[in-house]
């Protein structure tokens, strides 16, 4: 994971569900500038609170790491390099061993990760946070055997332009292609699955690779995979392009809504129980606080008030 708020970085690899961390650290970047590209993270923010989306991408606020995310981007990391080795090597041990390295890597690429363990002399949080990590990489071979796998791409990065002009742009975790040709989009995640009823919004950042993937392809996906180190599940779907055309048309109202609250400033709360996650509750009206002064040009509002707040995934 790398730290951005509208794109090409590995933050934008795990839209959060219902009742887990997001998998996202966005820190603060260059001064504000209307969205130009949509990623699934971002367009998960903007489904989940219009405002949430603002204060990460209009604004750029800072965000804190935090021990999930940042135990996720090792693991990301970890379950990428292990390929670099010939397939029998791929063992267990052979990826716990990686761990070190990779976790070294990662503070020097983004030092402020190193803030989580400041409090921590003894090292025993860190301690801990590490053996967490080795038992997410562990379950992933009960899930899945990277000896008998060669991906055709990892941290795979991809952009797409709809006929519309919106571009489509995010970070697929890995692609598997058969000898058939068909194409397998695989996105791990250390948490765990979401419920049966939530599974919809778990496939929505699938589904818009998918669309990304057939937009420069041309091939629709034959599967999509979510695996879930957290609780050791799988979750599958194999998509039809009527899924995608399905995504593609609520991307476009979603961008228009987006463009629409750019325009405006008409930026709404959407208090959940995500709200918890939030490190923008001191900003937020929901809570008492107060939004930084709009940085971008402002026009009217248009009447009818828009669909902020009651887009979901699907
Ligand atoms: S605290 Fe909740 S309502 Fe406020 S910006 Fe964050 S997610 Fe939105």
């Amino acid at each position: 994971m790398e730290t951005s708020t509208e794109g090409a970085t590995r933050p934008d690899i795990s839209p959060a569900g219902p009742g887990e961390a997001p998998d996202t650290v966005v820190v603060a970047g260059p001064p504000a500038a209307p969205p130009a590209s949509l990623s699934p993270s971002r367009a998960s923010d903007f489904m989940q609170c219009p405002l949430l989306y603002r204060f990460r991408v209009i604004d750029r606020l800072p965000e804190k790491p935090s021990e999930a995310a940042t135990r996720g981007t090792l693991v990301h990391a970890v379950l990428e390099r292990l390929f670099d080795a010939p397939a029998g090597d791929r063992t267990v041990p052979r990826a716990k061993s990686l761990i070190p390295g990779q976790w070294d890597r990662l503070r020097e690429s983004r030092p402020e990760v190193a803030e989580l363990f400041a409090d921590d002399p003894e090292g025993e949080r860190l301690a801990r946070w590490l053996t967490e990590a080795e038992a997410l990489v562990e379950r992933w071979f009960s899930l899945e055997d990277p000896s008998r796998l060669e991906p055709a791409e990892r941290e795979l990065f991809v952009e797409a332009e709809l006929d519309s002009g919106l571009r489509l742009r995010g970070i697929i975790d890995r692609v598997d292609v058969a000898p058939t040709g068909e194409v397998r989009i695989v996105d791990y995640k250390t948490g765990k699955a979401p419920r049966p009823e939530y599974a919809e919004g778990a496939l929505f950042q699938m589904k818009f690779y998918a669309l990304v993937v057939w937009r420069l392809k041309k091939v629709v996906p034959r599967r999509l995979q979510l695996v879930y180190l957290g609780s050791g599940d799988v979750l599958t779907y194999d998509p039809v392009l009527a899924d995608l055309e399905r995504v593609e048309r609520k991307l476009l109202a979603l961008w228009e809504a987006i463009r629409r609250a750019t325009e405006t400033g008409d930026w709404r709360p959407r208090p959940t129980k995500l709200c918890g996650w939030c490190d923008h509750q001191a900003h937020c009206p929901e809570f008492g606080g107060t939004p930084p002064p709009y940085p971008l040009p402002l026009r009217a509002p248009e009447s009818g008030g828009g669909e902020q707040g009651r887009m979901g995934p699907d």
